[in-house]
């Protein structure tokens, strides 16, 4: 008799046993249907074994019920990535099998619908004839070399926006499917992959799959099918597409690698930048990452010679690289100069009239959505805050009028009359965000048509859709948006950036936060002058001297890589360390302290033979309460993983005996946010 041991989607940490029916012929990678806990559930075998592990009695082990797959469904390559996952982020290997699979392929009970549905149809977009620049070529050259040559390696394309990426990778893929192999690009967000899809299917026809959680459940499985049969040539996606089951896989590329979307925050917590780096590793193939902006981790593994980097320093065609100006918002303020409460500088207004009279495009950043980040009360000072969490509420307004809501946990309530701590009427809005500022921008330039673009957005993908193409056919003239307008957009009609207000990320209590505030700042200042007419950036700050500031102002990548890795050395962070974040919470206040305590004792106890190990905290999150429940956390780090493996796998058992179930606590390795 031989046995199986089963991932089955559940929050258990282990694989199951369960015996192969007699004459089965089961490979690793296949599907089977078993009873679980006394329902039916679909799990995918890792291993075959001749006997059981040690110490199961062979009465508690259950049979197969049904093989389900003729040929693996996940290849040997994928479950290796799978375990790896497992072990990496200390999470149950069933959910890594439930993150790599469509819901339909684990769903016993699949509903019985009608045909399957037909891949949406991509509509090509032709780009005019071009030269590639001396840069670009270059970099195809060294990348297909080193995609041929059947060997991982990892390359690091640091190209400044507008630089031609797309068109390296583009280049990459035909080479690839010349020869009969696969092309993966992973993008942050699904917003990018419509622009990107017809960019490529300009080049490949139907040869194209586009692979993102805003898919049905039977329009994912009809393109997880697609890719498998080798029916396409180039995948585009979104995290998840991490794992499209290709035939004959040449190259993954992740494009905007920065990006903290590759990071899944709640539950699994994995990086998809860096499980596509250990893809590439199993698949004995080549990784690309992509940025203007790389992460410290990447830029530091170029400059250790660990990843290849390759430079695109100047944009493709005739477009240069925008001038950039920065105002000081204290002197503005202070000379008053008629300013009031506008968001606007003399400055900025006065770019943006001019811009639109040359019938050009401005596009207009602000890191919030909503009208105000909150309300106060001009007599006590009171903020109106979320009764669940521990943040204030912003205010909105829309078509049914003005109202509060959180950003975290989506409560809603009308303004209230008067201060609820003091009584007093005089409640005013503070910050701006982007339907103040639109609505500013609607009143100081009557005649220009304006749009927004933020996830408040009633409408959803159709409405953004609208809006890019308004933006490529010039029809509006002043977009005003969040981080959403920030992440590679390509509309050459933008020759004016205003970034109204710099300052928001840089007062996170986040070790992050220089980084992704440079990050933000020359992604946003990228849109501009793309297309054949120069292009000009205004920033807006009340910290003109912060170094991410001025670093993204001079276009000075570098010499901000120097200092920020000099700072990230002395303090001991990423990556010059290895971290990770245990996270407590509970309803209780009382329960959530007491367990974080409980977790810091473990941590310490099992660190004890650790010299490289140290923890820190427990301390309240930075937002205590989030949706009702109270939040701790600590922090380990580590000189290196074997370490923090070791000392985290420990910890993680007995945390699981020993912790009270009234408290929730995850570890999250390599968190991109300590909030
Ligand atoms: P990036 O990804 O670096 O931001 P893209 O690849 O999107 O840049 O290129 C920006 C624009 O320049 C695109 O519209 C693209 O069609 C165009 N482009 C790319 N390479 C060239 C080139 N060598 N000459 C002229 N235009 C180019
Ligand atoms: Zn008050
Ligand atoms: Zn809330």
């Amino acid at each position: 008799m031989s046995f199986a041991d089963l991932a089955i989607p559940s929050p258990i940490r282990s694989a199951f046993t369960y015996s192969v029916p007699e004459g089965a012929s089961l490979e690793p990678g296949m599907r089977v249907l078993v009873e679980f806990r006394k329902k039916s559930a679909i799990g995918v075998v890792l291993s075959l074994r001749e006997n059981l592990p040690e110490g199961v009695a062979p009465g508690r082990i259950k049979p197969i019920v049904e093989v389900l797959d003729e040929s693996p469904s996940l290849s040997a390559p994928l479950l290796e990535l799978m375990q790896w996952m497992s072990s990496y982020y200390f999470a149950p290997i069933g959910e890594a099998v439930r993150a790599a699979l469509p819901a339909r392929m684990l769903d016993p009970a699949p509903p019985r619908t009608t045909r399957p549905s037909a891949p949406a149809e991509i509509a090509a977009l032709h780009e005019d004839a071009f030269l590639l620049t001396a840069e670009q070529s270059f970099a195809i050259e060294e990348i297909a070399g080193r995609a041929r040559s059947n060997a991982h390696s990892t390359c690091l394309i640091h190209g400044v926006t507008g630089s031609g990426k797309t068109e390296v990778y583009l280049r990459l893929f035909e080479r690839l499917a010349a020869e009969g192999r696969q092309g993966l690009l992973l993008v942050p967000e699904i917003g990018l992959t419509p622009q990107l899809a017809g960019r490529a299917a300009a080049r490949f026809g139907e040869r194209v799959a586009v692979y993102h959680s805003a898919l049905t459940d039977a329009q994912r499985h009809a393109q997880w099918r697609r890719m498998r049969s080798g029916e396409v040539d180039v995948v585009i996606g979104t995290r998840s597409a991490l794992f499209a089951p290709l035939p004959s896989l040449g190259a993954i590329v992740v494009d905007e690698e920065h990006d903290g979307s590759y990071k899944q925050d709640e539950g699994f917590t994995y990086n998809g930048r860096d499980c596509a780096v250990m893809r590439a590793h199993l698949e004995k193939v080549l990784c690309v990452l992509g940025s203007a902006t790389p992460s410290l981790e990447s830029a530091a593994n170029a400059r250790s010679g660990k990843y290849g980097l390759l430079s695109l320093g100047s944009r493709t065609g005739n477009a240069s690289m925008p001038s950039v100006e920065i105002v000081d918002m204290r002197a503005a303020r202070r000379s008053g100069d008629g300013m009031g409460f506008s968001s606007l500088s003399p400055a900025l207004h006065r770019a943006i009239s001019e811009t639109i009279e040359r019938g050009e495009q401005a596009l207009l950043f602000v890191g919030r959505r909503g009208f105000a980040s909150a309300l106060i009360c001009e007599s006590c000072g009171e903020r109106i805050g979320c009764p669940n969490c521990d943040i204030s509420l912003c205010a909105h307004s829309d078509r049914r009028g003005d109202f509060l809501s959180c950003h975290c946990c989506d409560f809603r309530a009308p303004y209230p009359e008067s201060c609820p701590s003091c009584g007093s009427l005089e409640l005013v809005p503070a910050g701006h965000g982007t339907q103040r500022l639109e609505a500013e921008i609607a009143d100081f330039f009557p005649g220009a048509s304006v749009a927004r673009l933020d996830s408040d957005m009633a409408g959803g993908q159709k409405e953004r859709n609208r809006i890019f193409r308004g933006m490529r056919r010039g029809e509006i003239d002043i977009l005003v948006g969040t981080q959403m307008v920030t992440k590679g957009h390509d509309f050459p009609g933008i020759t004016l950036v205003g970034v109204v207000s710099a300052d928001h990320s840089l007062h996170m209590p986040d070790f992050r936060s220089a980084e992704r505030t440079l990050q933000l700042i020359t992604q946003v200042a990228g849109r501009a002058g793309r297309g054949k007419k120069p292009g000009r950036v205004i920033i807006q700050t009340w910290q003109p001297e912060h170094p991410s500031i001025a670093a993204a102002a001079k276009n000075d990548f570098e010499g901000f890589l120097d200092a920020e890795l000099a700072y990230r050395k002395r303090a001991g962070y990423p990556p010059f360390s290895k971290i990770a974040c245990a996270r407590v919470s509970a309803v209780r206040q009382d329960a959530a302290r007491d367990a974080a305590g409980q977790v810091g004792s473990i941590l310490r106890a099992e660190a004890a033979g650790c010299p490289g190990i140290s923890i820190l905290g427990p301390a309240p999150a930075p937002v205590e309460k989030q949706r009702n429940r109270w939040r701790w956390h600590l922090l380990v780090k580590a000189a290196n993983q074997r370490e923090l493996a070791l000392v985290l796998s420990r910890a993680q058992a007995r945390i699981e005996s020993e912790v009270p179930r009234a408290a929730r606590v995850s570890l999250d390795v390599d968190p991109a946010t300590l909030m």
